[in-house]
């Protein structure tokens, strides 16, 4: 338990990290009072941080068993640890492994905030910052690590063993009732994507080829007995899939993808690499008792987890501050899913009902704040309809103007037409362009007495208005095609990821770094 009082953190306080994980070597060894946690850890100083720095890595209710330096247990002298925080104050200032030995107890844990029982089923929640409930980590978004995570258990009491990336090894410990499962994600990942799983679970399993031709395994793991109420959420996932290779150009990247559906869970769902972890109710549907909006809020949320695979765990955050980066984002890409799956226009409007009945309310109220705040003292208070909701929309306003930014003025005829009908349309007048120097010739006089450059100004005037009848009668005939007017939804997707594909952004995570980083 923390007893001082939490202090605020401010955005103009960043700093970079002093030093950088490389990679975490896990091992559980799962027990309902007593779970030993061995945790292993490549660290190097970072070239952007302060030097030499002392080491500090956070915690929260640990008791640090043993700790080891380079395979030497280090003098107690030399470090401090409290429950709350490890210091080394003077580390060797260069690459060395950190070997951390901690106690935790699952079935204490009722925050459901690091490792903790629902039920009989161990589980874990990290996002914010719960991974330091389970070792000392330096426990902030910037700092990722290549996560290989061995889990041991009981076989009769933890039969399924999970944790992110994909399975390299499992079997029987010799000599007791014990197995263990290996599991090691390739992605380096901020520690608050790190999940793990054991328990009596069923399992829905499926296939899905990705675009690329990769087959990739589904499951869905609930409690036994459940299994046929996981259907819908399998088939919401396998669209989810097709939908970001086709409107974002987002393939999945890792052999198999997991869903863990429990019962106790502080938050609707959790989208841990390659692991995501649910409330049930967002995962379980039967045509008998759940209504038309179950199944739809099963569809997005499903979605939604699914669509953090790229924006949030492979494009990540470099502070808590930049929540909406990756929240904003991820809803704005569900609520496209949606308006494709079914009605654009119903889907917008339910969006912009949401809004007024939630964030505007916040936004007239004390609790107002930006999307990005700049000062927070507790970080779970910041996942709000703010982040999320007025966050997609400020996203939504951003891929409109970079389709006009980065699409239109590549077809810079077309674009400047665009605008003219646009203009015709509404009836403004567009801004008369000036006279060109080639323009400036003497007059010629015509027939009617007028100059050709009026003539020809009047033919400019006269076209858009005639384009824009022909757009409108072309456009209706369209719509009464749907397979068409799905067509143009494509095209039009294709064009915003062709749009985001030449951004820094995304240009920047195909060398899986960050731009913002450097
Ligand atoms: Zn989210």
């Amino acid at each position: 338990m923390r007893t001082e009082e939490a202090r605020p953190v401010h955005l103009e306080d960043y700093r970079p990290p002093d030093w950088l994980v490389e990679t975490v070597e896990l091992d559980v060894s799962l027990d309902p009072t007593a779970t030993e946690v061995r945790a292993a850890l490549t660290l190097r100083p970072n070239g952007n941080g302060a030097a030499p720095a002392p080491l500090m890595l956070d915690g929260e209710s640990l008791k640090l068993r043993a700790l080891k330096l380079d395979g030497a247990a280090l003098p107690p002298e030399q470090f401090v640890a409290t429950p709350d925080r490890l210091t080394i104050a003077q580390p060797p200032q260069r690459r060395f492994r950190l070997e951390i030995e901690t106690v935790v107890d699952p079935s204490a844990n009722t925050q459901l905030l690091g490792l903790y029982r629902s039920g009989a089923i161990y589980c874990t929640q990290c996002e914010a910052e719960g991974f330091r409930r389970i070792t000392y980590f330096p426990d902030r978004p910037d700092v990722m690590a290549v996560y290989t995570t061995r889990i041991e258990a009981e076989k009769a009491d933890a039969p399924v063993l999970l944790a992110n990336g994909n399975l390299v090894a499992s079997g029987d410990v010799p000599g007791t009732n014990r197995h263990f499962a290996v599991w090691h994600d390739p992605f380096p990942k901020p520690s608050y994507l790190f999940a793990l799983v054991g328990g009596k679970l069923a399992c829905v399993e499926d296939r899905f080829r990705t675009i690329s031709g990769r087959e990739v395994t589904l499951r869905i793991y609930v409690e036994p007995g459940k299994e046929s109420r996981c259907v819908y959420a399998m088939d919401s996932l396998k669209r989810a899939m097709r939908w970001d290779e086709t409107a974002f150009g987002r393939e999945y990247d890792l052999d198999i993808f997991m869903i863990v559906a429990v019962s106790d869970f502080n938050m609707g769902a959790m989208e841990n690499k390659g692991l995501n972890v649910f409330n049930d109710k967002y995962v379980l549907a039967s045509p008998e008792t759940a209504t038309d909006n179950d199944f739809e809020r099963i569809e997005a949320i499903i979605a939604h987890e699914y669509f953090h695979n790229w924006t949030g765990n492979r494009i990540t955050c470099r502070d808590w501050f930049q929540l909406c980066l990756k929240e904003g984002l991820t809803v704005f890409r569900d609520q496209e899913f949606s308006a494709d799956q079914r009605s654009r226009a119903v889907e917008r409007i339910s969006d912009v009902r949401g809004l007024r009945a939630h964030q505007f309310v916040e936004d007239a109220g004390p609790l107002a704040h930006p999307v990005r705040p700049t000062l927070y003292r507790e970080i779970n208070n910041f996942y709000t309809a703010t982040v999320y909701e007025k966050g997609a929309e400020v996203v939504r306003m951003l891929t409109r103007l970079l389709i006009y930014a980065l699409v239109l003025p590549g077809r810079h005829a077309r674009g400047r037409r665009y605008w003219q009908l646009r203009c015709a349309r509404t009836n403004l007048s567009p801004r008369p362009r000036p006279e060109r120097a080639r323009n400036t010739r003497p007059a010629e006089q015509g027939a009617d007495g007028r100059s050709a450059r009026h003539r020809t100004r009047r033919a400019r005037w006269a076209r858009p208005a005639a384009q824009a009848r022909r757009w409108a009668r072309n456009r209706a005939r369209r719509a009464d095609s749907d397979q068409a007017r799905r067509n143009l939804h494509v095209r039009r997707y294709r064009r915003t990821a062709r749009a985001f594909a030449q951004s820094r952004i995304f240009r920047a995570d195909q060398a899986h770094r960050q731009p913002w980083r450097r």
